[in-house]
């Protein structure tokens, strides 16, 4: 089985950076605003072989034709945003109306990740409260990540791999 797996957010979230630390097991802290790439590797989920197609994307100053064509491509999405950042929190919602939009559905695979945890307290903006209100209201999960510590990282690709093979499962009745 192979997944396409992409990961949106406003620019400077650490989008980048989580997709690297998840394939590379380092932290980058150089930021490069217009960088997208797409990087491909085989993994284990729940004893599970599968191929992950990551897409770190970039140009969310324009939420346009470009990012319908990363959303077009995903079977399941990471909405980033980072904890110290009120736009980017407004970000992840217009991204997920976008996909919903674009895949004509109400139900898609997404999992929000709230990044840049390991910053103080005091820098965070965003309470845990609002991030489960989302994920009540979209019906879907968070983790709270760090790309700096590694904190959930792997979680979070593994969960979304997991939240994928869910939707593909005929339903149980
Ligand atoms: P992108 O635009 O979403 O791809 O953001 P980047 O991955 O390039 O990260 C933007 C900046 O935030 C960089 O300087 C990173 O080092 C920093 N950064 C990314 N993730 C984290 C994190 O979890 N914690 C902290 N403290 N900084 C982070
Ligand atoms: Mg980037």
């Amino acid at each position: 089985m192979e997944y396409k797996i992409v990961v949106l957010g406003g620019g400077g979230v650490g989008k980048s950076a989580l997709c690297i630390q998840y394939i590379m097991k380092k932290f980058i802290e150089e930021y490069e605003p217009t960088q997208a790439d797409q990087y491909r590797m085989q993994t284990t989920v729940d004893g599970e072989s599968c191929y992950l197609e990551i897409l770190d994307t970039a140009g969310q100053e324009d939420f346009g034709a470009i990012q319908d064509q990363y959303v077009e491509k995903g079977d399941g999405f990471l909405l980033v945003f980072a904890v110290d950042s009120e736009p980017s929190f407004k970000d992840i919602q217009q991204l997920h109306d976008r996909i919903m939009t674009v895949k004509e559905q109400s139900h898609f695979p997404i999992l929000i990740c709230a990044n840049k945890d390991d910053l103080d307290t005091s820098q965070h903006i965003i309470s845990k409260q609002q991030v489960a209100d989302l994920c009540s209201k979209w019906n879907c999960q968070s983790k709270e990540t760090s790309a700096k510590t590694r904190q959930n990282v792997d979680e979070s690709f593994q969960e979304i791999v997991r939240e994928i093979r869910r939707q593909a499962a005929p339903a149980q009745d």
